[in-house]
């Protein structure tokens, strides 16, 4: 095999961060895991139930491209009763990601610019980079607030996209409503595409959560079941958006996803019908326990999600994870989702037990140094 097979868009994608946490962990057996991106519940049994009786059913074949027609139906509804734009289509797309990567793909050309928040979901600087766009980041520490007046300092003839996500992964603020006015208005204003990624949306535990989309009706909202029903393995994602845009994204998702796994949209339409209020109570009282227990950390955000963005209270991220591993805790260092590398990761989806065990490492290595 010769380095020549790798195109330099694959060679331009830097994997090393997570690496080198998955070489870390590599040795520990049963660790204190609070590094997990996804529900710790398991998928509700309608769901479950859903998925098995549509394989039994046969539909185990492809799916139009844009996803079932009860599916679509039954989004585009909400999607209706929440925006009441006329030309806002919905499709159904392999995951968020899969919705995330065409977006990106059907937007960027060679050279423009994608203005992201840094820390960010490490998805969209490597989605990004495989359009061939340039990631421009508008840093938001300490407080992971929006500052449109940076935004607009960052605005230049190559940005097409801004591509934001409320509430966050890795810190788990949630925007507020002036914040994605104002982001909303400026992309208006600059005839730049907005990206909305509302994967986390159910999961608001102080204020109420607020799309972007509310006041620029162009914008790109990518959302999904994965994180909502706990289904990530079964590949549901949705998009909504501006139909000429909706278009374009089809034709490249007919040429290469082809369409979201077809037995799994069936349990996605079940999911619909699944009251997950009791699941978000539990993060919410996850959330509270956790914050009680780390006061005296540095933590800002943590409105939404399940992720806590904690500074390091001496070292850098990657030191404190070191020392965290060395006592059986697996967290993420902040420059995993960061150009800098002064915070750490938690995931509060986790079973009680396992937060209190985290919580007494955590506590133990306030003062390690
Ligand atoms: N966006 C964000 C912010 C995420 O955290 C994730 C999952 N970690 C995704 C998108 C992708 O989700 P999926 O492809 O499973 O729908």
């Amino acid at each position: 095999m010769s380095e020549r097979w790798i195109s330099d868009r694959l060679q331009k994608i830097d994997a090393s961060g997570i690496r080198k946490v998955f070489d870390l962990a590599a040795n520990m057996t049963d660790p204190i895991n609070l590094s997990i991106g996804q529900p710790h519940f398991d998928t509700p049994e309608p769901i479950k139930t859903a998925f098995k009786e549509a394989i039994d059913a046969g539909y185990n074949a492809y799916s139009q491209t844009q996803g079932i027609k009860p599916l679509i139906a039954r989004i585009q509804q909400d999607v209706d009763a929440t925006y009441g734009h006329d030309d806002r289509k919905v499709f159904v797309a392999s995951g968020t990601s899969g919705a995330l990567m065409m977006a990106l793909s059907t937007l960027v050309n060679p050279g423009d610019e994608v203005i992201t928040f840094d820390p960010w979901f490490v998805m969209y600087k490597h989605l990004t980079t495989l359009a061939g766009g340039k990631v421009v980041q508008i840093n938001t520490y300490p407080d992971f607030r929006i500052d449109i007046e940076k935004v607009r300092a960052a605005i230049t003839d190559r940005t097409k996209v801004i591509l934001c996500n409320s509430p966050s992964n890795p810190t788990g603020a949630v925007a507020s409503a002036e914040e994605m006015q104002g982001l909303a208005e400026l992309a208006a204003e600059h005839d730049i595409a907005l990206i909305s990624d509302e994967i986390y949306r159910r999961f608001c535990y102080d204020d109420e959560f607020v799309s972007p989309a509310k006041w620029n009706d162009q914008t790109i909202v990518i959302d999904g079941f994965s994180k909502s029903h706990s289904m990530t393995g079964h590949r549901v994602g949705f998009c909504h958006g501006p139909e000429h845009v909706i278009q374009q994204m089809l034709k490249l998702q007919q040429f290469t996803f082809v369409c979201s796994p077809h037995p799994a949209q069936w349990a996605a339409l079940a999911a619909m019908d699944v009251d997950m209020s009791g699941e978000v109570a539990d993060y919410k009282a996850k959330r509270d326990f956790m914050l009680s227990k780390l006061k005296d950390y540095e933590i800002h955000g943590a409105g939404g999600a399940f992720y806590l963005f904690v500074k390091a209270p001496w070292g850098t991220g990657t030191e404190f994870v070191k020392e965290a591993i060395a006592r059986n805790l697996l967290i993420i260092p902040g420059n995993v989702f960061s150009s800098q590398d002064t915070h750490f990761r938690i995931s509060y989806a986790a079973e009680q037990k396992t937060l209190e065990r985290g919580v007494e490492v955590l506590k133990e290595l306030r003062t390690l140094r």
